[in-house]
């Protein structure tokens, strides 16, 4: 069956396509289905939200209204399909911008209507997981994931991705992609600023500055997160510099920042994992891009014999495809469609993977 997947929770407007296939129902029980990825095109606002410094949500909402149709004949183009070949849509229900939401949620139940084919709205952090299989295959069960984007930062214990996610902690201000991106403009680098961050930081040493590795104290909670203070550090610390009329060396603050971010998260997410005696870990979301957070899971995982499993950096951020590899675990569990009256709702939670 082919599923096609709608995504429009913040800036980017995606369309993806997926093959679930049919001869591994002992797979499914076992491991999950099998599911091939067919096409992912996605039509980004993100530059005309760059002169503000954040993600405009009327602006964006427009953007989707604008991209949605073209997006969709460019997806099954590139699949060599046609609408009719689509057996099942499925859509971000949320978390996200209202507005945004109801252009993709909107265009779904038209395509659903008119090709008459089941529709399910999905959750679009659930999707973030889900996508990592389209590159790595099934993912075992249980299994942990860190979720790490512009406007979530969370640690999932993942049972069954298309019916049971367990959030064990959060960010309890800014998300990590946030604090790049704040960090950024402070330093006086452009939005978004995880990779120009990224990028300077190779030219910088990482010990130079010591930042706050927040909530890390003996009465925080163990897997919650905080980057608000970090944010704050930063801008104190280059106050500090300039009333002294120093230059600011610009690689050191990136890499001594960057370092306090990929520090923290990996340290809980791999004590989570430990916790709760789980052997996989998955890193999704556009922070997952970040070539520091990577390197150091991966060398924490591997310490901790936990396997590491993060999908290309253009599956990590958002997309249709990762709604479409969600779409085709729900369809494959057999679970109900969704009625045709629901909307999208911005604070979705993450333990509803599909919205009934
Ligand atoms: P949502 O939170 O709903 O997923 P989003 O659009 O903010 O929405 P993504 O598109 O997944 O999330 O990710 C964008 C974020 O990822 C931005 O904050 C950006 O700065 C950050 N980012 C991208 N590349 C890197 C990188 N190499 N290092 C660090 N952060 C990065
Ligand atoms: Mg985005
Ligand atoms: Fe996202």
């Amino acid at each position: 069956r082919v599923i096609m997947g709608i995504e429009t929770s913040c800036d980017e407007t995606g369309v993806g396509l997926v093959r679930l296939s049919e001869n591994d129902a002992a797979d499914a029980t076992a491991t999950g289905p099998r599911v091939e990825l067919l096409a992912d095109e996605v039509a980004s606002s993100v530059e005309l939200h760059a002169r503000y410094g954040g993600v405009v949500p009327e602006v964006a909402s427009r953007a989707h209204l604008e991209a949605m149709a073209p997006t969709a004949r460019r997806a099954l183009a590139t699949a060599g399909l046609t609408l009719s070949d689509v057996d099942a849509i499925a859509v971000t229900a949320g978390p996200g911008l209202a507005g945004a939401l109801l252009v993709g949620v909107a265009a779904a139940k038209a395509y659903a209507a008119a090709l008459d084919v089941p529709l399910y709205g999905v959750n679009h952090l659930a999707g973030h997981v889900a996508v990592d299989t389209l590159e790595h295959g099934p993912l075992p069960r249980p299994c942990l994931a860190l979720l790490v984007s512009g406007g979530h930062t969370q640690l999932l214990r993942v049972d069954d991705v298309a019916s049971k996610i367990t959030e064990l902690g959060s960010t309890v201000d800014d998300a990590a992609g946030e604090a790049y991106d704040k960090v950024a403009r402070i330093v006086g680098l452009p939005y978004p600023g995880g990779p120009p961050i990224d990028k300077a930081a190779r030219e910088g040493d990482p010990e130079a500055i010591a930042f706050p590795r927040g909530m890390t104290g003996p009465r925080d909670a163990p897997f919650d997160f905080s980057f608000s203070g970090l944010k704050t550090a930063v801008a104190r610390w280059i106050e500090a510099a300039e009333r002294n009329g120093e230059s600011i060396p610009v690689p050191d603050v990136c890499a001594s920042f960057q370092e306090a971010v990929a520090d923290v998260l990996t340290m809980k997410a791999v004590a989570a994992a430990r916790e709760y005696g789980i052997g996989t870990m998955v890193i999704s979301g556009g922070v997952a891009a970040n070539s520091r957070l990577s390197a150091l899971a991966r060398e924490r995982c591997e310490a901790a014999g936990i396997e590491l499993r993060v999908p290309r950096p253009r599956l990590c951020t958002d997309n249709g495809a990762m709604i479409a590899a969600l779409g085709a675990h729900v369809v494959a569990a057999d679970l109900p469609a969704s009625p045709l009256d629901f909307s999208g709702t911005p604070a979705l939670p993450v333990s509803t993977v599909t919205v009934r």
